[in-house]
């Protein structure tokens, strides 16, 4: 396993749709095993593929790592299923986007499928921080970062903050 670096915005990398994965190759599983360690190292609790240049549908994520409930995913080809009508606000990171914080209003409950390293199709709900950090590592997948969700005033605030 290896460190790999990880792309900060404005990179053009970030603004890209990514392919989906055809098969899962040793390249794949390298990759996933490189992601979690540069996730863990970052730190950070989700990293999607197109942040360390590889512009292909995988994310991983361990939302509760920092409070001792690990539960590392690595998600291939994921899907958001159902989404809530209900929204929560939460204070989103972003790996690309050091020093930052943003408030986003997103659906409150997620219901994503994915396909894991094993092969096998997996069906989960997510609720709290864990279904705003899906909902990140998802729009990664389609070129969309934490800014593209702020009105244009808090966006120019916040991206002058970020350029300082
Ligand atoms: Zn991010």
């Amino acid at each position: 396993m290896s460190l790999r670096e990880v792309l900060l915005w404005p990179d053009p990398r970030l603004k890209e749709i990514c392919a989906p994965i055809e098969a899962i190759s040793p390249e794949i599983e390298a990759l996933a095993a490189d992601m979690l360690e540069t996730m863990y190292a970052a730190p950070g609790r989700g990293l999607a593929a197109p942040q360390v240049g590889v512009l292909l549908r995988m994310f991983v994520m361990d939302a509760g790592w920092k409070e001792g409930k690990s539960d590392p995913l690595v998600c291939i080809n994921p899907m958001l299923q159902e989404v809530s009508e209900e929204r929560a606000v939460m204070a989103e990171g972003c790996l690309s986007i050091p020093g930052i914080s943003a408030e986003i209003s997103r659906p409150a409950q997620v219901q994503m499928v994915w396909t894991g390293l094993n092969g096998g199709r997996y069906t989960q709900g997510f609720n709290g921080f864990a279904a705003a950090c899906v909902q990140h590592e998802l729009d990664h997948l389609d070129g969309v970062v934490t800014f593209d969700h702020l009105d244009a005033a808090t966006r120019e605030k916040l991206e002058a903050e970020y350029a300082a």
